[in-house]
């Protein structure tokens, strides 16, 4: 009897819909909106398809889906509706982040064991907070605690975002991060990729030192299952992978080896020469809009995450308040001496040039009509965080990319569902979509650090209190 009734239990809870979900005390406290219908109105409606925005929008939200959108005039508001007047407040859909992990460098490097931290709570609410309504984990530490993460968020229990799953790192035949599994054979890759697809993972990520036909097995494993597979590179450069029928790679341009004059197959170049070459390579040049078109027609896509590569630039911005005040003392530490080392580093000038050469490459790639997104990757020197380094991910797009506004918010909402295979649900504010939006207190059209001034994260209907899921977390980013 008790089984049953367990079973009945698990079906009930293990397709959610707007009305089954039963909230936990704690993720009630974030919601603030939960009506039926709500409508939103006198917004200034930015749509994710790059279109310009518009003033005086109404958009009408019922359990869970957007049921309408158009002008405040034509608007026909239902009886009994929650009323939200957004004067001088802009309406965008919810971030579709493709770069994220439930992970950050730590603060201490024991020999040998690099030190990678799982925050299974405080990094779930920063990603929601900023408005990140949908993530790519991309590559795991903690498989399982993944599964319950994503879990616990669907069931209620905590708050967060939608999560697309990414299996542990499909690494080659030797790792440097004694997390990732050495797989020596094609076979044992691909019986890896078979392995954490049968676990519940949708996605995969290949790790620098995989060779072409260990890449090339695992891949063909998750084509046969129809999953995602994208990859970090080094040993295999891009024009390889595309061959091998990749769909995506990580980075931008940053970790191409394809310009890596004497790069041997198969094997990985010295550590930094990826990085040399792309800073002395000429963009214009006909091998490199060679190499970028041949993605295109192969339908590889592309994830930019400047942030993280902006934490090794000589030139980055002094240390954000906001972000030191969420980090713990430890947390911040690590972060501040990393901070230092890269404004003093011999190495940052290679790294300088080669950040500026690939953002003018992705802006190229975007231009001739490749499908570019945008991650946080929250790892590095431990200063990009999930949901403030969603938000400089975004802002570099403008200022380092070159791409307006409107075209960054494009790149980190409907691209992003595009790259899942979510576009027809999410990514965009268009009637019978899901009411995954956010209520910007300003104008993000106009100024694209106004994504900052997140007021409400609209996510399947349900709004959240961005400001409270943030001070929820403060001084705790890197205990937990
Ligand atoms: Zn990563």
């Amino acid at each position: 009897m008790k089984k049953i009734f367990v079973i009945a239990l698990w079906f009930l809870f293990s397709f959610p819909s707007f009305s089954q979900i039963t909230f936990s005390d704690e993720t009630k406290k974030y919601i603030e909106f939960s009506d039926d219908v709500i409508v939103l109105k006198n917004g200034l409606l930015i749509d994710g398809k790059g279109s310009a925005a518009k003033p005086q929008q109404t958009v009408i939200i019922r359990l869970g889906k957007i049921d309408w959108t158009g002008d405040d005039s034509k608007a026909n508001i239902p009886k009994g509706a929650a009323i939200l007047d957004l004067k001088g407040k802009a309406i965008m859909p919810g971030l579709v982040m493709l770069h994220e992990h439930m992970y950050i460098s730590a603060s201490s490097r024991a020999p040998r064991y690099v030190h990678l931290k799982q925050l299974p709570v405080t990094f779930p609410r920063l990603y929601l907070a900023a408005g990140a309504t949908t993530i790519r984990t991309c590559g795991s530490i903690e498989p399982y605690s993944d599964i319950q993460i994503k879990r616990d968020i669907d069931l209620g229990l905590i708050p967060g975002p939608s999560i697309e799953l990414t299996a542990p790192y499909v690494q080659g035949k030797k790792s440097v991060f004694p997390q990732m599994k050495e797989n020596k054979t094609p076979d044992e890759a691909a019986a890896f990729v078979n392995y954490w697809a049968d676990q519940g993972f949708t996605s995969f990520k290949a790790y620098m030192g995989i060779d072409k036909p260990t890449l090339k097995a695992a891949i063909a494993e998750a084509n046969k299952r129809k999953l995602k597979f994208t990859g970090h590179l080094d040993a295999v450069t891009y024009r390889e992978a595309a061959e091998l029928g990749i769909g995506n790679l990580e980075h931008g341009f940053m970790s191409s080896t394809d310009f890596v004059i004497d790069k041997k197959e198969n094997e990985q170049p010295a550590p930094g020469s990826g990085i040399k070459a792309l800073g002395k390579l000429n963009i214009q040049s006909d091998s490199v809009k060679q190499l970028l078109q041949f993605l295109i027609d192969k339908k590889v896509g592309i994830t930019s995450s400047l942030s993280v590569f902006e934490g090794y630039n000589s030139t980055q911005p002094m240390p954000n308040e906001d972000v030191l005040n969420a980090m713990s003392p430890d947390t911040r530490d690590y972060y501040l001496k990393n901070f230092a080392l890269a404004k003093s580093s011999a190495n940052s000038a290679d790294r300088d040039r080669a950040f500026i050469k690939n953002s003018k490459m992705e802006k190229l790639f975007y231009d001739m009509g490749g499908l570019l997104t945008v991650g946080t990757d929250p790892t590095g020197n431990g200063g990009t965080l999930a949901g403030y380094g969603n938000w400089r991910a975004i802002e570099l797009l403008v200022e380092a990319d070159g791409f307006t506004p409107l075209e960054a918010i494009k790149i980190a909402t409907l691209n992003g569902a595009i790259a899942l295979g979510f576009d027809k649900s999410i990514g965009t504010i268009e009637i019978g979509k899901s009411a995954d939006l956010l209520v910007i207190d300003g104008d993000p059209s106009k100024n694209i650090s106004d994504i900052r001034k997140v007021l409400h994260v609209f996510k399947n209907g349900l709004g959240y209190d961005s400001k409270k899921l943030f001070e929820s977390v403060k001084g705790k980013v890197g205990f937990y």
